[in-house]
């Protein structure tokens, strides 16, 4: 994989996320080689995904270039390859494009969709943790809105303009108020055979509110604002099946929809070769001790949503959001600098900046502490805690523009079907 050889310590990282950048970033002038892995060449700025998926943002908004994030790094070198294996006792590891040693590993592979075993709803539903399946969404949602314009069958066009979204945690309340603006602002525009009220947002929870990981007050305000919306709230619902055509929940309840995203969980990624203690199997997370470092090995450490460090405050591990992984991921490259200039490394500590989410255009909810609000207020600080950790200057520049300019025209402007999604069973 053409790596230069080295005398310097070789550290190998496993994915370029929030936590692995956050690393990397703390090493830029050390004499230490850096070996960077991801399968995309991209960072994913993964927190604006549905605003791809629903045309707010060009994908482009939310991406940025590895390489280019380490241009001033020395020694550094990135290679597009998925990493398939470790092998702790030789301290290698097996990737697409062939094998490569290390001296320090670290692994930073985040997480994957949870499906938690159900065949069909993996098979047929959207999920939404890449760019690539941002876009299928895009893609799909727009196909099937032009579908129901032009068909004369009254079911077929109810199940084209039937949108399900499965977990009302962030990311399915953002998706669902960022749909029924959508209907609100685009449709009666640009559709005009359709009605708006053909179009439905349906989102569904297990369990007894929104925004189950924030306080009472947020889950509250966001499903008053949801409502207002226009979005059809169900809680306490499960979801049993989908068919490609049908939403099937255990209590019988069917809800007709081509268009089905899957926003109901995710469970770590871990790569094969390290196990024993070191995996807990139910979350698919590494335990890792104060340190970062993996239970039972000297020189593999773990960062972010793949790190499950318990703490008395967090007995479970941290919450899989960025803050605990992008803290993490600096922590350990100052560690890397103390062990380096042989001082001891010191324990991580995290500090809970607190949670956001939006449901709309002046409609978010934040708890920060005990410091609760919502409303216009809360929407702007939300947008601006967005673009502050947005990667890449140019990145910011265009989403702010993006911003404004869909909030004067309430228009979503990357309404493009670039390339047409074909459902695999269809
Ligand atoms: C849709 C969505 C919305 C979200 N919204 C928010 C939000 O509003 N606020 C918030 O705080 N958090 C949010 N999160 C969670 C947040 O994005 C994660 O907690 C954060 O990205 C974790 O960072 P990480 O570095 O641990 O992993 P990731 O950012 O997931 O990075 C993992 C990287 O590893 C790579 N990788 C994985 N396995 C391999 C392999 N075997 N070989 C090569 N490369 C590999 C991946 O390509 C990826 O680039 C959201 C997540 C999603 C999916």
């Amino acid at each position: 994989m053409n790596i230069p050889k080295t005398s310097a310590p070789r550290i190998v990282v496993i994915g370029g996320g929030f936590a692995g950048i956050s690393f990397i970033k703390k090493l830029r002038k050390t004499k230490i080689q850096i070996v960077l892995f991801d399968r995309h060449n991209y960072h994913t700025f993964q927190p604006l995904l549905y605003q791809v998926s629903t045309a707010g943002l060009e994908p482009d908004s939310i991406a940025y270039p590895l390489r280019k994030i380490f241009r001033k790094n020395d020694d550094f070198h990135f290679r597009m390859a998925d990493v398939t294996a470790v092998d702790p006792t030789n301290n290698i590891i097996e990737t697409s494009i062939g094998n490569l040693s290390y001296d320090y590993l670290v692994i930073a592979t985040g997480t994957r969709t949870n499906f938690f075993g159900n065949d069909n709803i993996a098979k047929y539903s959207m999920p939404m943790k890449t760019v690539p399946q941002a876009l299928n969404i895009r893609s799909l949602m727009l196909q099937n809105i032009e579908k129901a314009d032009i068909t004369t069958n009254a079911e077929e066009r109810k199940r084209l303009l039937n949108f399900v979204i499965a977990g009302a945690g962030p990311t399915g309340v953002e998706l669902a108020g960022a749909l029924a603006e959508f209907r609100k602002g685009i449709l009666e525009n640009d559709y005009p055979e359709l009605e708006e009220e053909e179009m439905n947002v349906h989102l569904i929870e297990g369990l007894d509110r929104v925004l189950p990981p924030m306080s009472e007050e947020a889950s509250e305000k966001a499903q008053k604002f949801l409502e207002k919306l226009g979005v059809q709230i169900h809680l306490e619902t499960f979801i049993s099946d989908y068919d490609g055509k049908t939403v099937t929940t255990k209590d019988g309840r069917k809800f007709e929809s081509a268009t089905f995203i899957w926003a109901a969980g995710v469970t770590g990624a871990p790569v094969k070769g390290i196990n024993g203690n070191a995996l807990v199997e139910k979350a698919n997370r590494y335990k890792v001790d104060k340190f970062n470092k993996i239970v039972g090995f000297k020189n593999i450490f773990a960062l972010g949503d793949i790190a499950l460090m318990e703490t008395e405050d967090y007995p479970e591990g941290h919450p899989q959001v960025a803050q605990p992984a992008i803290q993490q991921g600096k922590h350990l490259g100052d560690n890397f600098n103390k062990m380096l200039q042989g001082k001891p490394m010191e324990p991580f500590n995290y500090l809970d900046k607190g949670t956001m989410a939006t449901v709309g255009r002046n409609k978010a909810v934040v708890d920060i502490k005990k410091l609760r609000f919502g409303g216009a207020i809360a929407w702007f600080l939300w947008m601006f805690v967005h673009l502050w950790f947005l990667v890449g200057f140019r990145n910011r520049v265009v989403t702010f523009i993006n911003w404004i300019y869909s909030y004067i025209n309430y228009d979503r402007a990357a309404r493009l079907i670039i390339r047409p999604y074909n459902k695999k069973h269809e």
